[in-house]
């Protein structure tokens, strides 16, 4: 048994400090508190150990994506977040030509096959162009399980999430289809009522895709779908806490409505994710990143229109260029704490994704996937199935 000694141990049942780790080669074999029970390998000097990430929404990074380019492109996209400690990830798509979508999918399964990525989650087509935000209105679709199918099958049974607006006819239909298939259909990109939400829900969809961004503000007559999302127990909600999408009230109102076993963080990130300001791309769509905060530079829908912060079209937030490691140190940060962040950024969307008996916690008989970090939640090191990972 391979021993990590002396850290801040973050378990499901608490921080252990000071606490240790047993490693059985890709498992981990046993945590407590106090000193190691035998001389430990790693003397960990008080640092924190938290739960290997795992990020549901995100698109790229560092200079790369899974959006566009080829298969070595997406590889490093993932690559990088793994250095950066998310060790799961899906590869988001956004809304483009259904061909393209299902070649782009076909593609992203061989990731999956091989362990890169943990599957897939299709942010379109069948989305609102009412709250595109940085998404190509001309490739959005009306919901149809035919097409819904073919996205499917291209996916090769990796399709985990698909994000849909519930408002648009035939939505019904496709998060019927989609819950059958096992697929969590997430509500987002939605112009819908409270109460277009909460039939949803009813049908079928569980998820929130980046609760508030990308919908209709809460008010207090008309919820909108963040009230509805907020409301229903049993939805969970993700939420990009990097500090531009979100005020932290709103991170914290979030998490205090849906406690810490419904909060998912993600990372929302485009190609931009650890890189310097310039021009990149998100799909189609042309993009700026100014200061850390990737905007949209055009509409194609509606060229030449004057936009701004928080609407749809120029000006537009596109993804983020955050990691999770950097959203976990917001929400940190922002209040939250840490075991609810653990649970947020690791343990919840391990069970939303089904791999809840594989990672997303440090206990006996899951993967060896940890990050350690730093007293500001720098990751310094980062293990995935028992492996130290080069890059931190
Ligand atoms: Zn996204």
């Amino acid at each position: 048994m391979l021993l990590l000694a002396g850290g801040r141990i973050v378990t499901p049942g608490g921080v252990l400090s000071p606490g240790w780790i047993g490693l059985a080669g890709p498992l981990i074999d046993a945590v407590g508190f106090g000193d190691a029970p035998e001389p430990a390998a790693v003397d960990l000097g008080g640092q924190w150990v938290l739960p290997g990430f795992v990020d549901m929404h995100a698109h790229g990074g560092g200079g790369t994506s899974f959006t566009e380019g080829t298969e070595d492109d997406a590889r490093a996209a993932a690559a990088f977040h793994r250095a950066h400690g998310s060790t799961s990830m899906l590869a988001s798509l956004v809304t483009a030509p259904l061909a393209e979508l299902e070649a782009r999918a076909a593609m992203l399964a061989g990731l999956a096959d091989d362990g890169t990525v943990a599957g897939l989650h299709l942010e379109g087509p069948f989305l609102s162009p009412a709250r595109r935000g940085a998404q190509n209105p001309r490739h959005m679709l009306a919901p149809d399980v035919a097409v819904f199918e073919r996205l499917h099958a291209a996916a090769q049974g990796h399709l985990r999430v698909i994000t849909l607006a519930p408002e648009l006819p035939g939505a019904a239909q496709v998060i019927e289809a989609a819950t059958r298939a096992g697929v969590t259909v997430a509500v987002g990109h939605t112009d819908a009522t409270a109460d277009v939400t909460l039939a949803a829900i009813d049908a079928g969809a569980t998820h929130a895709t980046h609760l508030f961004n990308g919908m209709r503000p809460l008010h207090h007559r008309e919820p909108g779908a963040a009230g509805a999302l907020l409301d229903r127990d049993g939805v969970t909600c993700e939420v990009i806490a990097d500090g531009v999408h979100l005020h932290d009230i709103a991170i914290r109102l979030a998490a205090r409505v849906k406690g810490s076993g419904r909060l998912v963080l993600v990372s929302d990130a485009m190609a931009a994710a650890g890189m310097p300001d310039g021009s990149y791309r998100l799909g189609s769509m042309r993009v700026t990143v100014a200061g850390g905060v990737a905007r949209l530079l055009e509409d194609p829908a509606d060229p030449g229109r004057a936009g701004g912060p928080g609407q749809a079209g120029p000006g537009a937030i596109a993804g983020s260029t955050a990691t999770l490691a950097g959203v976990v140190r917001h929400a940190i940060a922002a209040g939250l704490p840490v075991p609810d962040v653990a649970a947020a950024a690791s343990t919840t969307p391990a069970r939303v994704l089904g791999l809840a008996d594989r990672t997303g916690a440090l206990s006996p008989g899951l993967a060896a996937d940890l990050v350690v970090c730093d007293d500001d939640f720098r990751p310094r090191a980062v293990m995935r199935q028992g492996e130290w990972l080069p890059g931190t």
